[in-house]
């Protein structure tokens, strides 16, 4: 049975003081006992994140990381000072980093290893477009994205890791995927984990689906046999966030 696990994704929101406001509004209600919870802060929140959740079992993640150690690559951030900062998860290939910034699958590929060989666990973003749905060629797309961004990952890895289904058209839209349009993907992308590796990975591996997660349809995505949790963007900055937890506490 996977553990459900729930993360937020702050993306550029929370300066450090409405970090600290913002954890310890939610810390008293938030705990791990049936569900895995993390927190993916921009990088000048990580330390206060950490110092604020330290005993409560609430993991702390980046939402970027570059794959070069170290040296002459302003403004990035490596693996190593995320593990020196005590962070465990970090999100990788999310669209608007695919989007904004053109990170290639070439790219999150280096990264996603680079991730693994540090002790990082990834969550590693996939997701079609609105055209690419309705030309009818998600899953192509998807399974294409899940080849391209594994290569060179192993199975035990690969077993430990998140994949986040992240439908582009559903990220701070308002609009998410029905259940069973994000149950139909994440199936698919347990499959074609299972083609990649073997079954046993594809029964380990956590997918969560990310996309306008909001209290009122949490419920009834967490139902769904292939959907392990959810990133949570707009809802992870209100106390709405504990609902959702406790959605995927009640479907533990
Ligand atoms: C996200 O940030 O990955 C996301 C899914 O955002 P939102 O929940 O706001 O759509």
């Amino acid at each position: 049975m996977r553990k459900k696990i729930i993360a937020g994704n702050w993306k550029m929101n929370m300066t450090p003081t409405e970090a600290r406001d913002l954890l310890e509004l939610l810390k008293p209600s938030l705990d791990t006992k049936d569900v895995d919870i993390l927190f993916c802060v921009p990088a000048i929140d990580l330390l206060i994140a950490k110092e604020l959740l330290a005993g409560t079992g609430i993991e702390v993640g980046a939402q970027n990381m570059y794959f070069e150690e170290k040296g002459a690559y302003t403004g990035e951030i490596s693996a190593e000072m995320l593990v020196d900062a005590g962070v465990s998860y970090v999100i990788l290939g999310h669209s608007e980093r695919r989007g904004y910034f053109k990170e290639d699958d070439e790219m999150i590929n280096k990264k996603v290893c680079k991730a693994f060989e540090s002790g990082i666990i990834p969550i590693l973003c996939c997701g079609e477009s609105m055209e690419q749905r309705e030309e009818g060629i998600t899953l192509e797309f998807i399974r294409d994205q899940i080849v391209k961004d594994l290569a060179g990952v192993t199975k035990d890895q690969v077993a430990r890791m998140i994949i986040a289904y992240e439908p582009i058209w559903a990220i701070g839209t308002g609009k998410n995927a029905t259940s069973d349009q994000a149950e139909e993907v994440c199936a698919a992308i347990r499959k074609e984990i299972a083609r990649l590796y073997d079954d046993d990975t594809a029964q380990s591996v956590r997918i969560q689906y990310g996309g306008s997660v909001k209290s009122n349809n949490a419920p009834e995505l967490f139902t769904k046999a292939n959907i392990d949790g959810a990133l949570v963007g707009g809802a992870s900055l209100r106390s709405e966030f504990i609902q959702i937890v406790n959605s995927a506490k009640e479907n533990s």
